[in-house]
C-alpha cells in the first residue's frame, strides 16, 4: 500500500503542477542565462516537500511510490529539466541507495537532511572508462583498522558542485573472485582528500550542474559503508538505475508534452502566405505523430510503473519504457523544431531549449544502446531458462 492515499496524491499532483505552469515555466529564460535555478523557486520546491517526495515518511519524506512519482515526473518534464535535477538525486539515484540498502544509522544520520533539501545527496558511480560497464569502475577502497580509505576519480557527477554527500561506488577488490566487488559509501564531500572538479559545459539542462570528483586518499568510517557489507554496491547501483529509468521515461512524456503543446499552439498562430501553419496537412500529420508519441509513452511509462511496484517487472519493464520514451521524445522535439521552421532553431524559443534537454535523456541511466541489451539479453536468458 501506498503511504499516501489517493486523494492526499492529487492534492500533491495538483500544487506541483500549478507550480510547475505558474512558478517555473514563466522563468525557463532566467533559469537558462543564469545557468541556475533561482533560489526562490529552490526554497519553494523544498518547502512543497519536493526534495524527498521518494522518501519514506518515516525519515521526513512524502512517501510518494513509483506509480505516483512518475505522474509528478510527468509535471517536472513539462519545463527545464534542470529543476527536476536540483532534487533528482536526492530522491532517485543517491537517495534510494540510502533507503533501500543504507543500515537504521545511516538513514537517520542521512535521510532526513536530505528529505528536506538541506542535504544534496550524489550519486558517484561513472568513471572515465566505466559508464556503460560500471563493473569496470576503478575507484578503490581498502581497509585500513577501523576506516576505509577510497582513491579514484568519478566522471559527469550530478549536482557534485552542490553536494553535501556523495554516494559513492568503490570497488574493494578484484571484480570476478567473488562477486563484483563493488561497495557503497557515504562521503561527506567536506572530507579531507574529496576534490570536486570546475562544473561542466553541457550541451542543455541549463541549471543543473555535473563536475568531476576525484578522491585522493579519502578517509572514511566503517559506519560509512552502506548496508554494512562490502557486497551491495553493486546491487544498490543496479537497483537505484532500474527505478530511476522509469522515473527518467516519465520525464521524457512530460516534456514530449511540453514540445507538443508548443507545436500546436504555434501551428495554430503562425501564418503562410495569410494561412495558419496549421492548415498545413503535413504540419497536421507532424502534430499527430508527436501525440501518439505521447499517449503511447504515458501509457507504457504507468504500466512499467506499476509493474516494478507489484514487483512484476523490476529489469525488462524499466529499461523498455526508458528506451521507447527517451527515443520519443528526441522524435518529438526534433519534430517540434521543424513545425517551428526557422523560429524553432532560435534560442528564445521554448522547443529549442527542449530539443537539447532531453538529448540527455538518452544517454544517462543507461544508453539506448544499454537498454536495448538488458531488455534483448534478459528475453533470451529467460528462454534458455525455460529451455
Ligand atoms: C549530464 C550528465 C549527467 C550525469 N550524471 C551522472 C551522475 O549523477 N552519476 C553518475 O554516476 N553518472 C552520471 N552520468 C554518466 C552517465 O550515466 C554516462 O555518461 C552514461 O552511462 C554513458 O557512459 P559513458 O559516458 O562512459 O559512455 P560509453 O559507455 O563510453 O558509451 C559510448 C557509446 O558506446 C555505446 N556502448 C558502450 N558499451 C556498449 C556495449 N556493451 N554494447 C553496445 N554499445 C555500447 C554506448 O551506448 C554509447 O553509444 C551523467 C552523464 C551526463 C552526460
Amino acid at each position: 500500500m501506498p503511504e499516501v492515499g489517493p486523494e492526499d496524491f492529487s492534492a500533491i499532483l495538483a500544487h506541483v503542477r500549478d507550480f510547475v505552469r505558474t512558478k517555473v515555466v514563466p522563468r525557463e529564460q532566467e533559469i537558462m542565462e543564469a545557468d541556475a535555478i533561482p533560489g526562490d523557486l529552490r526554497k519553494q520546491a523544498a518547502e512543497m516537500g519536493l526534495f524527498g517526495y521518494a522518501i519514506p515518511q518515516q525519515w521526513g519524506g512524502l512517501g510518494l511510490d513509483l506509480t505516483q512519482d512518475v505522474e509528478l515526473a510527468m509535471e517536472f518534464g513539462y519545463t527545464s529539466l534542470s529543476l527536476r535535477s536540483m532534487f533528482g538525486t536526492n530522491n532517485g539515484i543517491a537517495g534510494q541507495v540510502l533507503v533501500n540498502f543504507g543500515t537504521d544509522e545511516q538513514k537517520a544520520g542521512w535521510l532526513e537532511r536530505i528529505a528536506s533539501g538541506e542535504v544534496v545527496a550524489s550519486f558517484a558511480l561513472t568513471e572515465p572508462g566505466a559508464g556503460s560497464d560500471p563493473a569496470g569502475l576503478r575507484t578503490k577502497a581498502v581497509r585500513d583498522g577501523d576506516d576505509w580509505v577510497i582513491d579514484g576519480q568519478k566522471r559527469f557527477i550530478t549536482n557534485a558542485p552542490i553536494a553535501d554527500l556523495f554516494v559513492v561506488f568503490a570497488r574493494t577488490r578484484p571484480a570476478g573472485e567473488s562477486g563484483p566487488g563493488i561497495a557503497v559509501f557515504l562521503v561527506p564531500a567536506d572530507a579531507p582528500g574529496v576534490e570536486v572538479g570546475v562544473k561542466d559545459k553541457k550541451m542543455g539542462q541549463e541549471g543543473a550542474w555535473t563536475a568531476d570528483v576525484v578522491f585522493s586518499g579519502v578517509r572514511v568510517p566503517a559506519s560509512a559503508l552502506v548496508g554494512g557489507s562490502e557486497d551491495v554496491g553493486y546491487r544498490a547501483a543496479m537497483t537505484s538505475l532500474a527505478r530511476g529509468r522509469v522515473h527518467i521515461a516519465a520525464l521524457a512524456v512530460g516534456s514530449a508534452q511540453r514540445a507538443l503543446d508548443e507545436s500546436v499552439a504555434y501551428a495554430a498562430s503562425a501564418t503562410q502566405g495569410g494561412r495558419p501553419i496549421g492548415e498545413f496537412q503535413l504540419v497536421q500529420a507532424m502534430i499527430a505523430d508527436q501525440q501518439t508519441g505521447v499517449m503511447a509513452g504515458r501509457a507504457l511509462v504507468r504500466e512499467a510503473a506499476q509493474r516494478y511496484v507489484s514487483g512484476a517487472d523490476r529489469r525488462l519493464g524499466p529499461s523498455a519504457a526508458k528506451l521507447f520514451c527517451t527515443e520519443m521524445v528526441g522524435k518529438v522535439a526534433d519534430l517540434a523544431v521543424q513545425i517551428h521552421g526557422g523560429t524553432g532553431y532560435m534560442r528564445e524559443v521554448p522547443v529549442e531549449r527542449i530539443y537539447r534537454d532531453v538529448r540527455l535523456l538518452r544517454l544517462y541511466e543507461g544508453t539506448s544502446e544499454i537498454q536495448r541489451l538488458i531488455i534483448g539479453g534478459g528475453l533470451l536468458r529467460e528462454a534458455g531458462r525455460r529451455a
